[in-house]
């Protein structure tokens, strides 16, 4: 006899990737931006605290979502405030979808290899996870789109973490017109890729489409994100969320992120410079590494293991992810930082393979 659900005592709960104290490492592990955040961000929370915290926030964080319908205007014309819903991070929008859609014995269906939080939330909400292999190439076939009389939620991070590989957004129209149950896609990694699939919202009601404020906005710490979709399916998802889920310091925050599109553009290009040179330079060093779409490479040795590797250089201070997946493989997930820290990476993986 446990005290809490089956399901919780039986799962082995999300283990996020490390945050070390104490020594400091090259940290690439965990895909954070490698720059700080717009100075407009520490300014607006600086106003929030004079004008002082005793009122609750805005439980719609209107503000944020008055600005992030005029940003995408230009991808999804019919936008308006009401297609947005906020969240404490984009992992907060995730949890609040799958409560909404997703009961006890229905089915959640995603990509492996993948955001290993889908298991996740599978599990906490008594959901059978059902898992579909990418294809060689990391396209989906079939599978993805199979009936399955239980199937209420199909996730998809696109660009894919761990692959960084993305499936374009007509073949993604396309599996959403072939599911018979509403398509999440993770858009956290979007702002690094050539392509979205936010218009797609507008063609279909059972696409959704997430974004993240933690890795394109630099603000892993404050916690912000929102997910897109038609104004009568968000209205619904707001029923779900907790009243004051995003607090006043992150929404004045993400607001002046969002505004400050030079920042922002700047950071995202020096980043995709160095995401060339990581890889370009992984490959010299023998890695197999696929094209990334999104701000971390995938590599894979043929002749070293991927878990010795990562220890290596976890010991000489560089932090990168290994990943495991069972039935399938592993491999490293290296983050894209500043090109001080990809320089220090590339040179202890020089030493370590010599
Ligand atoms: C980082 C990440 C998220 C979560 O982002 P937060 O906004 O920090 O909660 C969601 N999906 C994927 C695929 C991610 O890698």
């Amino acid at each position: 006899m446990t005290l809490v659900r089956k399901n919780i005592a039986a799962m082995q709960g999300y283990v996020p990737g490390e945050q070390p104290r104490g020594r400091e490492y090259v940290k690439l592990n965990t895909n954070e931006n490698p720059y700080p955040c717009s100075p407009a961000v520490k300014a607006a929370i600086g106003r929030v605290c004079t004008a002082g915290l005793q009122r609750y926030p805005d439980p719609q964080a209107t503000e944020f979502r008055e600005r992030a319908a005029e940003l995408f205007q230009k991808r999804l014309p019919a936008i308006t405030p009401d297609w947005i819903l906020c969240g404490n991070g984009s992992d907060d929008v995730l949890t609040i979808v799958t409560r909404s859609f997703v009961d006890s014995g229905d089915v959640i269906r995603f990509p492996r290899p993948s955001y290993v939080l889908y298991e996740t939330l599978a599990s906490i909400q008594g959901a059978t996870a059902e898992v579909v292999d990418f294809e060689p190439d990391w396209s989906l076939g079939e599978r993805f789109t199979a009936p399955n009389d239980r199937l209420r939620l199909a996730l998809l991070a696109n660009p894919n973490s761990p692959s960084g590989t993305m499936i374009p957004p007509e073949a993604v129209a396309r599996l959403a017109a072939a599911l018979p149950c509403p398509l999440l896609v993770d858009e956290a990694y979007a702002d690094f890729a050539d392509r979205d699939c936010l218009s797609l919202v507008a063609d279909n009601e059972r696409v959704l489409v997430s974004r993240s404020l933690s890795k394109s906005y630099s603000l892993a710490g404050l916690r912000f994100g929102f997910v897109v979709g038609q104004p009568h399916v968000i209205e619904q998802l707001n029923k779900v969320k907790d009243s004051y889920n995003c607090d006043a310091l992150s929404i004045a925050g993400a607001t002046a992120a969002l505004d400050d599109q030079r920042h922002f553009q700047r950071n995202r290009a020096a980043i995709l410079a160095t995401r060339e040179r990581l890889a370009g330079d992984l490959r010299k060093l023998g890695f197999e590494c696929i094209d990334s779409q999104a701000n971390f490479v995938w590599c894979r040795h043929p002749r070293h293991a991927a878990r010795p590797l990562y220890e290596q250089l976890k010991a000489a201070g560089v932090l990168v992810r290994y990943m495991s997946y069972a039935g399938w493989g592993d491999g490293l997930r290296i983050t894209v930082g500043s090109d001080d820290q990809v320089g220090v990476l590339l040179e202890k993986l020089g030493t370590l393979l010599a």
